[in-house]
């Protein structure tokens, strides 16, 4: 693993990252450090409309997946789970055997959660530029740095 994939412990996770909520306001930050805009008219008010984790711009209407881009786009799992597989596949616990994790994270089958941990170790081993415009690789930073380097 890279050195930059940084301990960071369970305790801090969990209380980071309690919920689907929480994940998904670290992903709007990562991608969207100085706010929302909109990427048809650059309008920068727009309603957020958390089931669907989209963006509803103000102005035109436009409708933008917070997670479209990222490895997490059109996935029907949870992003509390994703984040949880990350850490874990970044932290390197235990070797991470896929079986254990889908049965951890109550990932309905076996394939989706072989494809979910694919994408992952991916994004982690090629950093390549596509996921630098997806905000990835800042996100790694920031979401497995040491608490002390977050904004605030
Ligand atoms: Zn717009």
């Amino acid at each position: 693993m890279p050195k930059e994939y940084m301990e960071r412990s369970l305790i801090d996770f969990q209380k980071d990252f309690p919920d689907n909520t929480a994940c998904a306001r670290h992903l709007v930050d990562q991608r969207w450090p100085d706010g929302f805009i909109c990427p048809r008219c650059g309008h920068k008010e727009a309603w957020y409309l958390s089931k669907r984790c989209l963006f509803d711009c103000r102005n035109c209407r436009h409708q933008t997946s917070i997670t479209a881009g990222t490895i997490f786009h059109k996935t029907r799992v949870p992003l509390l789970k994703w984040y949880w597989l990350i850490y874990h596949m970044a932290m390197d616990n235990v070797g991470v055997s896929i079986f254990e994790m889908q049965r951890l994270l109550g990932i309905g089958c076996y394939e989706t959660a072989w494809l979910m941990a694919h994408k992952v170790r991916k994004a982690m081993v090629t950093r390549d530029k596509q996921y630098s415009l997806a905000g990835l690789v800042e996100m790694d930073e920031s979401f497995f740095g040491p608490a002390g380097t977050k904004q605030g």
